[in-house]
This record gives structure tokens, sequence and C-alpha cells, in this order.
């Protein structure tokens, strides 16, 4: 999926949201202190790092200490950052250095710094950020991994990662961005066992979701044989029931999120996501007309619809049948945090649905609300009027969703009569296009039309925090 604006919006807040206290890891007092725990941490932990530099920060405080430093006595202090005799010969340049061209200070501009003994393209970015508040994004090994997994940067080297994420991210953030990314390399996005499952930025992940293989190890994530795709593994916590079924394509992507795609039995024909679920778990109809002999058949311990998307005919035919079912019905964004925690509880993984609720900000936007007029079908037209989740996602977003409530026909004459400001063409269920948009602005050259990614916008639970940022953008890019 192509990194939006509002995608990397969303990525962004949900990185700040898992890891508020994300700063240099690098114990340090000053920019002088700083390059030389920067030089120090090449192939070894900043953990080591911090237990070596106090010693070594006693004994050369300064640029002048450390360019007359003896080489055994430095290398007896660093030793165990590994590659010592290097890294010692690096530091007493590095004070020579400073000493000669810079009066013993550390310069702040990147190129005298770039030229620094020892000092890389990434120390130098690190200096930068952390000493002097220059924006700079350091891509260490972490970032390198991250970022590919998340489909950021396709690129094979970290110069070419560190440029793609300069072009995506706006230059006020990258510091912070930096530290998001690398702890979040560490804490969850491991290089060998990435824990997906328990991932705050799960949904816009393109390895966690099992769209690409991994890029770092060209496996799919947690994948059950190697080169073949698969559903990621069990959470830690498998209670709960193990056959389920869900009749609601979105609900069937938050489940594969959740990592519980292995405990599902069934899912309908519109369940496409993520795409290897296909192959994964059984398709038994479709929403509308579901395979109740087939569902049957398959013994479920639960079936998931929704009062919207299903028919009341199933639900009952299927607890007719005594197989327990649990009804979703999503009207607004409240309800769907609401529906997150339930199944939380139901499924028995109550840690993974609470991160996702608390993640989905649903505070209202102040000002002026936009007249706005969501269509989800051509002929006829229908609208999303304004008791439906979609119109509630627009409403908190700061539009004023407009026409009577349910999904109404509407005739040209009815259209007319609303006078939209906006007119919201979301490309799923119907794929809106240029053509229709066009149409519109013909008979509303007031209005502004716009074609908007529809998944975001009607996939309720699986998508909401991304429908939400999209319509907040797009918000955000219409004058009052
Ligand atoms: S979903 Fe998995 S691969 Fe993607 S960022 Fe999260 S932990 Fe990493």
């Amino acid at each position: 999926m192509r990194w939006t604006k509002p995608r990397l919006t969303l990525l962004q807040e949900r990185l700040a949201a898992a890891y508020p206290e994300a700063r240099c890891a690098l114990d340090h007092g000053d920019p002088f202190q700083l390059v030389v725990a920067t030089i120090l941490s090449a192939q070894c932990t900043d953990a080591r790092v911090n237990l070596t530099t106090p010693a070594l920060f006693a004994r050369y405080p300064n640029a002048a200490a450390l360019a007359s430093a003896e080489p055994a006595e430095l290398e007896t202090l660093i030793h165990a950052t590994g590659f010592f005799r290097n890294k010692a010969r690096n530091l007493i340049g590095l004070g020579q250095a400073l000493i000669a061209r810079h009066g013993g200070q550390v310069p702040s501009d990147p190129q005298a710094l770039g030229a620094l003994p020892g000092v890389g393209q990434k120390t130098a970015n690190v200096v930068l950020a952390n000493a002097f508040g220059v924006p700079a994004l350091a891509v260490d090994t972490h970032i390198f991994r991250v970022a590919r997994r998340l489909g950021l940067s396709e690129a094979t080297t970290p110069e070419k990662v560190e440029a793609d994420l300069c072009r995506l991210f706006p230059r006020d953030t990258w510091i912070e961005l930096h530290h998001q990314l690398i702890w979040h390399g560490r804490r969850t996005c491991d290089a060998r066992k990435p824990a997906c499952a328990n991932c705050s930025v799960a949904e816009l992940c393109p390895t966690g979701k099992g769209t690409i293989a991994d890029p770092h190890t060209g496996l799919p994530v947690l994948a059950a044989a190697p080169g073949k795709q698969g559903p990621p593994a069990l959470p830690a916590h498998s209670g709960g029931p193990q056959r389920i079924i869900s009749l609601v394509p979105s609900v069937t992507e938050l489940l594969a999120q959740w990592g519980l795609v292995r405990r599902m039995a069934g899912r309908t024909r519109y369940c496409v996501e993520p795409t290897w679920i296909r192959n994964a778990v059984p398709a038994l109809g479709g929403t509308k007309d579901p395979d109740i002999s087939g569902i049957l058949a398959q013994r479920p311990d639960l079936v998931l619809p929704e009062k919207d998307e299903n028919t009341r005919d199933a639900a009952e035919a299927l607890q007719a049948a005594g197989i327990p079912i649990h009804v979703l019905n999503i009207r607004s964004a409240a309800d769907a945090r609401r529906a997150l925690l339930e199944l939380g509880d139901l499924i028995g993984v109550p840690d993974q649905a609470k991160a996702a609720a608390a993640a989905l900000d649903l505070k209202p936007r102040r000002g002026k609300a936009r007249r706005t007029l969501i269509l989800v079908w051509r002929e006829p037209w229908i609208a999303a009027g304004p008791d439906t989740y979609v119109a509630d996602l627009a409403r908190i977003a700061g539009f004023e969703p407009l026409g009577p409530n349910g999904y109404p026909r509407l005739s040209d004459a009815d259209l007319t009569a609303l006078q939209p400001d906006v007119i919201l063409l979301p490309t799923d269920p119907f794929r809106f296009t240029a053509k229709h948009r066009k149409e519109l602005e013909h008979y509303f050259p007031q209005a502004t039309v716009s074609i908007v990614e529809g998944k975001a916008l009607t996939w309720m639970l699986s998508r909401t925090g991304e429908g939400l940022a999209l319509l907040r953008e797009l918000r955000k890019d219409l004058a009052v």
C-alpha cells in the first residue's frame, strides 16, 4: 500500500504514543562526550558504551586530554566496546583535530563534523541532532530494518534509506522520528522475531500484514515454512475460541493483525485482506449469502457477523443451529472502540485490544464544520447518512455529514437540494473515478469533490485509525 500523507501522519502519531520517552540512549553531557560515545557505539551496544564512558570521561574530560592520550591506556579503558585499537586511534585523532581545527570545540557544521577522524555520516547526524538540535535522520541498523519492513524505503543502503525517509517526513520531525524508529526496532520490531502481534503500527505495515516478505530475512514474518507465505503464529495468550468464522472483511483483517489467523475456520469470499488469507482460511460464501451448511460443517465455536454488513436471516440460522455468534453493531467511531475491547475479551487477547483502542484518537475537531455529502454508490446515487460509521469519522475530522440517515438513494434533485460544500467519494465499495468527480464538479462548481481511499473509511476496526487520519488530513487541506 502506498504511503500517503495521512498514513505517514498516523504512523508518526502511533510511534509517538508508543514511545513517548524515546531519546538518545548514549549518556553524554556535552557535544564532545556525545561524539566520543557515538564513535564507541560502532559495533557495540549503547548499554555497554554507557558502562565504559564514565571512567573514560573522568580520565579524558576534553579534546586536549584526548589528543595527548597514551594509546595503550586508552585502549584498556575502551576495550569492552570492541575494535578498541581502531577506536583508540580515531579518538586520539579526533582530539588532535578538534584542537588543531576548532579550538577544542566540536563544530556544528555538517561538513566540518564529517571530516573529523572516526566520524562518518551516521555519527555526524547523531551529533548534529542530539547535541545541536539540527534536523538529521541518521540511519542505523534498527532504522534500516524497520523502514524497509514498513515499506518506507526499498533501498539497500543506509544512505539511500535516509534519503527516502527525509523525503517522506517533515524536517522538523526528523529528530524525534529517529529515536522512535530506533526504539521501535529495539523493543518491538526485533531483527529475528518481530512482535507483529503486539506492534502499534501493525495495521500500517506491509510486512506485518504479510503483503510483502520481510525485507530483512526474505521470508514472511513468523511464516510456517521458509519461502511460503503463511499466517502469523498465535500470540502467547491463546485462550478463547479456537474455530472462529468472520463474516466481515475488516474483522477478518483485524484478526490477522492480531495474529489470530490460525484460530480462524472460515471467512467470506470478500475477506481478502491480507492477501495471503485466501490461501490460509477457507471462503464460505459471501457477506450477504454465507454458505450456512459450509459454516456448520466447520464446527465453529464463534461466528462474527456485523449488523449492516450481514443479514439477519444468516445470524438467526446459525443461532438456531446452536452456533455461538457475536453480532457487531458499529455506527460510530466510539462503537468501533467499544467493539475492539469486546472482541479482545471474547477472543482472549485483551491487551492487544486495549492497545488498539487506546491508539484511536476520537477527539472532534473544533471550529466550523464543512457541509459534506458522502456518496457510496452511483446509479443510483447512494449516500452514507449522518448516523453511519463513515459519517461519524467525518464528523470527528471536522465535516458536517448531510442527507437522511442510513444509506438513502438520492435523485439528482435531492443532491442539489443538499447544497454541499464538500463531496467525498470513497473508492470502496463503489470504485469512484475521475469521471465521477468531474460529473459532480460540473453540477456543484462551488463544492470541493474529493476521491478518497475507500477501505480506510469503510473498513471499521482494522482501519478506523487510518480513516480518521486520512479525513483529518483532508480537512486540514480544505480552506475554511
Ligand atoms: S508489524 Fe511487525 S514487521 Fe511491521 S513494524 Fe511491526 S513488528 Fe515490525
